[in-house]
């Protein structure tokens, strides 16, 4: 038997099967947008953790030159990094990252000291 809830809804049962589904898809909303809201937060606070500033480059950028400073913290070399000394600067290092992208880095008595990220098209104008 059907009857009218305070809602206004027409339905069977002690609740309002409408209402109660609407509530619960509010819910998954609100918690689908706190997830998001807090990963985020957490990709935003990422950026403190990098020996250089990646903020503003795109996602999958960000990705490769946090694996390139990875490797250059483990000490790989700048020829495996696919690294080349600029001719202007034999102390300064671009080293590739993704397409286009250059980590500019500084050769310290051997040690690669990472500098900042730079776009193929900052990078053509680059000069320290
Ligand atoms: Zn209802």
């Amino acid at each position: 038997m059907k009857r009218i809830f305070e809602c206004g809804h027409k339905g069977k049962g002690k609740f309002c099967h409408r209402c109660a589904q609407e509530k619960e898809q509010r819910e998954n909303e609100q918690q689908r947008a706190a997830r998001r809201e807090a990963a985020k937060k957490q990709w935003a606070a990422s950026f403190e953790q990098d020996p250089v500033d990646l903020r503003g480059f795109p996602k999958g950028i960000v990705r490769k030159a946090r694996h390139v400073l990875t490797r250059i913290q483990a000490g790989a070399s700048i020829a495996e990094l696919g690294g080349k000394r600029m001719h202007y600067d034999r102390h300064i290092l671009s080293i590739p990252v993704g397409n286009g992208y250059r980590l500019i880095c500084q050769d310290r008595n051997g040690r690669v000291v990472p500098q900042l990220l730079l776009t193929h098209e900052d990078y053509n104008n680059f000069h320290p």
